[in-house]
């Protein structure tokens, strides 16, 4: 049972619809898919539809239903994998609001800079990319991309255009991450600390600040993932060991906008059933179809 939990759709910065990811995501042997698009719950919906359609690929799929939330600890970004919470629950919903809405000056505010800069960039452009889906930096790197100033969406995460800190960068509205294991928690949710040392994008969390994170409540840490040198991984997972944390392993899949695939790491079956149990405020959903007989029968 393959498992991936951290996608990306066009409700954020990926280039798949929710329909087309859950689609390919059961084409390509998963069992499970979460989606997880940055700051929103908003293509859950379209997800969960294409699952109830019995004729459909995706009708022997289980969807997890997720979120990555932004968050920032003493100027380190952090994101905030968030599993099966109650996606009406008041406070984080505001919260969530709040981060996601946050996106639109703050992306207006990048293209001003780029601009100051000398890049014809306008925010009709970005906001075309962007379509429906959350604003984020990856939607400006492709602006950049479609204007010829830079190769690549990671070219354009340089210093000298939208990187962490770079000439062009705006900061975003973020989440404490010690108010996101809360607020999560409290609507029956289950997080896990994503990519906690995927060190190229920027400055990373310490050990000390996961340890304290674990001991506020987080469930887990991505161990697993493409950003991660397998050094990096073995670190982690003895980390999680050290901390009882749970350790997962995910694509992070954006479509075309990274170059991962699904299920190119994936999260193991126990560790995927402790989440779902610790889990009340949101099931995982099973498409119309069933789930494929277990490869065990007992009882
Ligand atoms: P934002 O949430 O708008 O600040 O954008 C962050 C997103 O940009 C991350 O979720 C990644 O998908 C992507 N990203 C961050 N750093 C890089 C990088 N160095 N190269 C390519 N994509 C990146
Ligand atoms: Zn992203
Ligand atoms: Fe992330
Ligand atoms: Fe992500």
């Amino acid at each position: 049972m393959r498992i991936d939990l951290h996608t990306h759709s066009t409700a954020s910065d990926g280039t798949d619809t929710p329909a087309q990811l859950v689609r390919k995501a059961a084409a390509s042997g998963l069992a499970v898919v979460a989606l997880t698009d940055h700051d929103t719950t908003r293509g859950h919906a379209e997800a969960r539809a294409a699952l109830a359609d019995p004729a459909s690929d995706a009708a022997h799929l289980t969807l997890v239903p997720g979120a990555e939330l932004s968050c920032r600890l003493d100027g380190v970004g952090l994101h905030m994998l968030a599993y099966l919470f109650d996606p009406d629950e008041p406070e984080l919903l505001a919260q969530r609001e709040l981060v996601r809405d946050d996106r639109v000056p703050r992306a207006q505010g990048m293209v001003t800079r780029l601009q100051d800069l000398g890049v014809p960039v306008t925010w009709e452009q970005v906001a075309r990319i962007a379509g429906n889906g959350s604003v984020g930096r990856p939607h400006v790197a492709e602006a950049l991309m479609e204007l010829g100033v830079v190769s690549s969406i990671s070219e354009a995460f340089a210093p000298q255009w939208i990187g962490d800190g770079a000439r062009a960068y705006v900061a975003k509205h973020e989440l404490d991450p010690f108010d996101a294991v809360r607020l999560v928690k409290a609507a029956g949710g289950v997080t896990v600390l994503a990519h906690p040392g995927a060190a190229r994008r920027g400055a990373t969390v310490s050990e000390a600040t996961i340890a304290a994170l674990a001991a506020a409540g987080l469930d887990g840490i991505e161990v697993d993932h493409m950003d991660h040198e397998p050094a990096t991984r073995a670190r982690l997972r003895g980390l999680a060991a050290e901390l009882g944390l749970l350790g997962t392993g995910s694509s992070d899949y954006h479509g075309s906008r990274k170059t991962c695939l699904l299920g190119e790491f994936t999260t193991d079956p126990e560790i995927y059933g402790e989440i779902t149990r610790r889990a009340t405020g949101a099931f995982p959903v099973p498409g119309a179809g069933g789930t494929p007989a277990p490869l065990t029968t007992d009882g």
